[in-house]
């Protein structure tokens, strides 16, 4: 099977261990010991699925469930709860806040891939075709093609990734800050300038239909269906 999977778990072997397991069955592997580190590469790379220790330095695996639960693009993506063997609480609590399977340590590295195998073929028929259409813009993930009209943008990886997240939340006001964390994966350091820059590309692109793009002074940026009465 194919496609990539996130590991958060800051136990070295096992981390190692889930990754080569997981390469081996054919996976993309990113593998992160820390839980704010491991959330942000989630927003910014879209795996098809978690597997995530509890116990993590920085946050832990329930506030990331938590996160990963209550964000739209995220909300369905398949986890594997990974718990220490006495931690029945902490298995029951991670079905509590929507884990789709849990293994407790120590497990068979088999029987990993084959609940991750299991929880891919169970998701994939369910996410449909994953376009995204907000007015003239199209965005299909999958295929990582994007269009406005009839015109197909050519757009680089970032611009992309930036024009698919705006069409998933068409309409909201999105700061420069959660772009960055979400789109590029770090914190606000103070670089928001990139996003702009990045917008103002996306807007070029756009050409005749750029005002899709609305600025909202002193909040961000948003991505509506088409111009506001009284405009063209
Ligand atoms: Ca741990």
């Amino acid at each position: 099977m194919s496609g990539l999977v996130l590991v958060i778990e800051d136990e070295k072997e096992i981390r190692d261990l889930v990754r080569y397991n997981l390469e081996h069955a054919g996976f993309k592997v990113a593998a992160f010991a820390d839980g704010d580190q491991g959330l942000e590469r989630l927003f910014a790379s879209r795996p098809d699925a978690l597997v995530l220790d509890l116990m993590l330095p920085g946050k832990n695996g329930l506030e990331i469930l938590r996160e990963v639960r209550s964000e739209p693009a995220t909300r369905d993506l398949p986890v594997i709860v990974l718990t220490a063997r006495a931690a029945e609480m902490d298995k029951l609590l991670g079905f509590e806040h929507g884990a789709d399977d849990y293994l407790t340590k120590p497990f068979s590295p088999r029987e990993l891939v084959a609940r991750v195998e299991a929880l891919l073929r169970r998701a994939r028929p369910d996410r449909g075709p994953g376009i995204l259409e907000v007015g003239p813009v199209r965005v299909d993930p999958l295929a990582h093609e994007a269009s406005c009209g009839a015109r197909k943008l050519v757009l680089t990886p970032r611009e992309f990734e930036l024009l698919a997240f705006f069409a998933r939340h068409p309409g909201r006001v999105l700061s420069r800050e959660e772009l960055l964390r979400k789109v590029w994966g770090y914190d606000y350091v103070g670089e928001t300038r990139t996003v702009d820059v990045h917008v103002r590309r996306l807007r070029a692109k756009l050409g005749p239909k750029q005002s899709l793009i609305e600025t909202v002074t002193g909040a961000g940026y948003k991505l509506v269906p088409g111009p506001r009465p009284g405009e063209r």
